[in-house]
């Protein structure tokens, strides 16, 4: 792995959250496609699903081309329609819950737990009525839902469980791999995630009657795509129901799959990072790591800390600023979804729904994590925040 863009340890030396690792393979894998005959619904679009489906070990995989799109789809795929409820918590980005917005369905946020800010099982039943059809579970920051609870949860009222599973490729669950742990789970492959397609995203499943669903969505509800056309030398398909043009092109998946041969070595490299923010902060009582569940391996797409200050967002607020100050560009996932104007206005979801998740929001702030720090850019984050919280403790917030 060479590594020939990123933007750290140049002029600016800023540090940011997230970045993408590009090397001379993934380079030539694009270049390659682009010479050849299908640049979109090509050879490399099935290549790439296949060696996802393999990589995580379910049956099917649908790429589509973000991860947003492929939340879309899963909602489609379980039949989420008008009327209908799908339980999410709040601590996640704004598509969790677009996604089910899209098929005229209504969001209902249940708390996270206060140490993981994961979904708490007990709330998310406690949400439940005759309207309910899904449960998006959020492997928020990379570690894995409780999915024993989930799946039991779902199943005793034959729901739908979906995992957005955006944060935690790679991740395991009793040393079962996230993509196996749900009815369907969703990636993404934006450049601040794990491997990157530019934009992209994929939903895995196990089950025939989803992927066919998927399939046909991605591609306007046309039964055929044009390779099978042309496979059958045949210009008739048929429009079952209303899809989208959600389609990702040839070269996107073979960047895909070329990420994924890294996959495996960006995972060591995040863990080790993580383990070094672990073990330095554990001596500093106003910054703590999130709780991480016994059974799991954490896939770090972000590393989180909860800073502790007496006024809380106060507290985060000058923290943010002086890490910025020192050119380490923290910033804070999530800003509770239910807490947007958006949701406010058309869900009544006022402040005081969620209060766990909304506690924890005055207090978190994201660290940088991404495999192309150096050891010297991680000690400058140990650096940073030691001195920062020096200076917090000297001037009293
Ligand atoms: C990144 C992300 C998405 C959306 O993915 P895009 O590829 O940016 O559309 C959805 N949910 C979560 C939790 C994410 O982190």
């Amino acid at each position: 792995m060479n590594l020939v863009h990123t933007q750290i340890n140049k002029t600016n030396p800023k540090i940011h959250y997230g970045h993408q690792w590009i090397d001379e393979a993934d380079i030539q894998a694009v270049v390659d496609v682009l010479r050849s005959d299908w640049i979109t619904t090509g050879p490399k679009v099935s290549e790439f699903e296949q060696a996802v489906a393999d990589y995580v070990g379910a049956e099917y995989a649908v790429a589509v081309n973000s991860g947003t799109a492929a939340l879309h789809a899963a909602m489609y795929a379980v039949g989420v329609g008008p009327g209908d409820e799908v339980i999410l918590p709040p601590m996640t980005f704004v598509a969790t819950a677009n996604c089910v917005v899209f098929q005229g369905a209504t969001p209902v946020f249940a708390d996270v737990e206060p140490d993981t800010l994961l979904v708490n099982p007990a709330e998310v039943e406690s949400k439940i009525t005759e309207r309910t059809k899904a449960i998006i579970a959020v492997d928020y920051a990379g570690q894995p839902c409780d999915y024993n609870a989930l799946r039991n949860i779902a199943k005793r009222h034959d729901l739908s469980l979906v995992a957005d599973a955006c944060h935690s490729i790679g991740a395991q669950f009793n040393g079962r791999n996230v993509g196996t742990l749900a009815d369907l789970s969703v990636f993404s492959f934006h450049p601040v995630k794990h491997i990157t397609t530019g934009e992209g995203g994929m939903v895995v499943t196990d089950e025939t009657k989803f992927a066919e669903r998927m399939r046909r969505f991605r591609n306007h509800g046309i039964s055929m795509d044009s390779r099978q056309r042309a496979d059958h030398g045949t210009w008739y398909y048929e429009m079952e129901d209303l899809g989208y043009n959600y389609r990702i092109t040839d070269f996107q998946c073979a960047l895909g799959l070329s990420q994924l041969q890294n996959l495996p070595a960006f995972l060591e490299r995040r863990r080790q990072i993580a383990a070094q923010y672990d073990e330095s902060f554990s001596r500093l009582p106003e910054v703590e790591a999130l709780g991480l569940r016994e059974g799991v391996l954490h896939a770090y797409h972000l590393y989180v800390v909860k800073t502790k200050y007496p006024v809380l967002n106060l507290g985060r607020a000058k923290f943010f600023r002086k890490m910025r100050e020192k050119s380490v560009d923290v910033n804070v996932h999530y800003i509770p979804v239910h807490m947007q104007p958006f949701y406010r206005k058309y869900f009544n979801t006022n402040p005081g729904l969620c209060s766990v998740a909304e506690t924890a929001y005055e207090g978190i702030l994201s660290l940088p994590i991404f495999p192309a720090m150096k050891a010297a850019d991680v000690q400058r984050v140990i650096t940073a925040t030691n001195a920062t919280v020096a200076e917090m403790r000297k001037e009293s917030i």
